[in-house]
C-alpha cells in the first residue's frame, strides 16, 4: 500500500532531537540562528505552535469585544476557536476552489462596521496571491494574517511585506516538521515586543515532553514506511480499526482537554535545536522535485478535471487533492490497487453567524463534500502515479470536471420590503 501518511524528517534528524534532549543547549543562541533564517530577523519570533503566536497575537492586540474576524472560510477548527475565546466573532469568506483565494465579492458582502481583522490561510501548498486581500484591507483599515502553515517553501515565500501576523509551522505533519515548533513574523515591532513579554511568562514545556514526541513520531514513521505499513494495515482490518481514524488522531496537536493551558508553553530547548538544525539544513531541492512530481501527475490526469488549487499561480502541492462526486466509491478502488487515499481533512468550515446565514460558505462545503486526498509524496515513485493515474481514468465517469461555482443552485435574490 502507498500510503498518504508520511513525516518531512529523516532518521538521522530524529536521532538528533533524542541526543539534544539529554544536551545543555543555548536557548539565546538557538533563537537567534532561527530569526536569522528570514530576510527580517528582526521581526521573527519562535514559538511551540501556531496556535500559540496566534493566541499571543489576539491577546496584545486588544480588540473590542464583539469585533469581527474575516476568516479563510477552511482551516483547521482550533483557529476559528482561538479568534472566539478572545471574544471575537469570526466570519468566514468563502474560498473560489481554483485558487483557493478568498472570493472578493464574498469579503464585501462580509464586511460589517465591525469588521477589524483578516486571516487568509495559505492552503494545501497553494499560495494565494495577497496584492488584492492587501488593497482591500488597507481601505478598510483592517489587520491581515496570513497563516502559512500548509504553504513554507523555504525563504520562496515569507508572507506578503504588509500583513501584520505571518505563521509557518513545523507541526508533525507539515513540510521541514521538526514535530512540533513555529515561526512568527510580526511586522509592528511594540507588538512584538509585548508578544514577547507575555510569552516569557509561559511555564516551558518540559523537555521529556518533546523526548516523547519523537519517540512517537518515530513509531508511526516506521508504521507508515513500506513494507510495515502493509502489516499495520491487515492488522487494523483483522481488529476492525480504522486505520483512517487511527491516523488522523496520531496527526492532531493538542487532543483533549486544557487546550488553552496546553498551547501556552514555551518550547522546549531541544525543539528549538531542532527547528534551527530543519531549517538551515532543508534540502530545498526536494520541495522542486515535489514540485514537479505535482505538475507530472497532473499531466497524468484527465486534463479537464477540477481539483483545489488546479488554477493557482504557486502551488508546491503540500498534499495533492482531487474532486469527485462519489468519494467512497473513489477511496475503495484506490485501496484495492494499493493506493491509501482518504477523504478525512483536518479542515473544518469556520462556522457562519447565526444572524447572516447568507455569508454560509457554500463552495468550501462543496470542496470539502467531495474531496479526496490522494497518496503523494516523494516516496512514492514516477511509475507508482502513472498507476494511480490509471485507476483514476478507470473511474472517469465519477470525478468532478465542472467548476463547483456551476454547480451551485444560483443565489436567491435579496427580498426587498
Ligand atoms: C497545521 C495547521 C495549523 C496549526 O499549526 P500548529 O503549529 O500545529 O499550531 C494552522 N492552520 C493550518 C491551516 C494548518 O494546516
Amino acid at each position: 500500500m502507498w500510503v498518504r501518511m508520511r513525516f518531512d524528517i529523516g532518521w538521522s534528524d530524529i536521532a538528533y532531537g533524542i541526543s539534544a534532549t539529554g544536551r545543555p543547549l543555548d536557548r539565546r543562541r538557538l533563537e537567534w540562528e532561527i530569526r536569522h533564517y528570514w530576510t527580517q530577523p528582526e521581526q521573527m519570533f519562535p514559538c511551540l505552535s501556531v496556535r500559540t503566536g496566534f493566541d499571543l497575537f489576539w491577546s496584545v492586540v486588544g480588540l473590542p469585544a464583539g469585533s469581527e474576524v474575516l476568516m479563510t472560510a477552511l482551516t483547521i477548527p482550533d483557529m476559528p476557536r482561538i479568534v472566539a475565546h478572545h471574544g471575537l466573532t469570526p466570519v468566514p469568506v468563502d474560498v473560489e476552489p481554483g485558487t483557493m483565494a478568498p472570493r472578493l465579492e464574498m469579503l464585501e458582502k462580509a464586511l460589517s462596521p465591525r469588521t477589524r481583522a483578516m486571516v487568509v490561510a495559505h492552503l494545501f501548498g497553494v499560495i494565494v496571491p495577497m496584492d488584492p486581500i492587501i488593497e482591500f484591507a488597507r481601505r478598510h483599515g483592517l489587520l491581515v494574517l496570513e497563516d502559512c502553515a500548509q504553504g513554507f517553501i523555504c525563504r520562496g515565500y515569507e508572507g506578503h511585506p504588509e500583513s501584520d501576523l505571518v505563521m509557518f509551522s513545523f507541526g508533525p505533519i507539515k513540510t521541514a516538521t521538526a514535530l512540533g515548533g513555529a515561526v512568527m513574523r510580526v511586522r509592528d515591532p511594540h507588538v512584538l515586543r509585548q508578544m514577547q513579554e507575555r510569552h516569557s511568562q509561559y511555564p516551558p514545556q518540559p523537555r521529556r515532553a518533546y523526548l516523547k514526541r519523537l519517540l512517537k513520531y518515530a513509531t508511526l514513521k516506521a508504521a507508515c514506511s513500506r513494507p510495515i505499513c502493509d502489516v499495520v494495515i491487515a492488522t487494523c482490518r483483522m481488529a476492525e480499526w480504522d486505520h483512517d481514524q487511527m491516523i488522523s488522531n496520531a496527526a492532531r496537536g493538542f487532543p483533549g482537554p486544557g487546550f488553552f493551558q496546553r498551547i501556552r508553553h514555551q518550547p522546549p530547548d531541544p525543539l528549538l535545536a531542532m527547528l534551527v538544525r530543519r531549517l538551515w539544513n532543508y534540502d530545498e531541492s526536494r520541495l522542486q522535485e515535489r514540485i514537479d512530481r505535482g505538475n507530472y501527475l497532473v499531466r497524468l490526469l484527465p486534463p479537464d478535471l477540477e481539483r483545489p488549487g488546479n488554477r493557482a499561480q504557486t502551488h508546491s502541492y503540500w498534499v495533492f487533492p482531487i474532486l469527485t462526486e462519489e468519494p467512497a466509491a473513489v477511496i475503495a478502488a484506490l485501496a484495492r490497487a494499493g493506493f491509501d487515499a482518504t477523504s478525512r481533512s483536518s479542515l473544518r468550515l469556520v462556522p457562519t453567524p447565526e444572524n447572516r446565514p447568507e455569508l454560509h460558505p457554500a463552495l468550501s462545503q462543496a470542496l470539502l463534500d467531495r474531496v479526496v486526498f490522494l497518496p503523494f509524496g516523494l516516496e512514492i515513485p514516477p511509475r507508482a502515479l502513472r498507476r494511480m493515474a490509471e485507476v483514476l481514468a478507470g473511474l472517469n465517469n465519477r470525478l468532478t470536471r465542472q467548476p463547483l461555482e456551476q454547480m451551485l443552485p444560483p443565489a436567491p435574490e435579496p427580498m426587498h420590503v
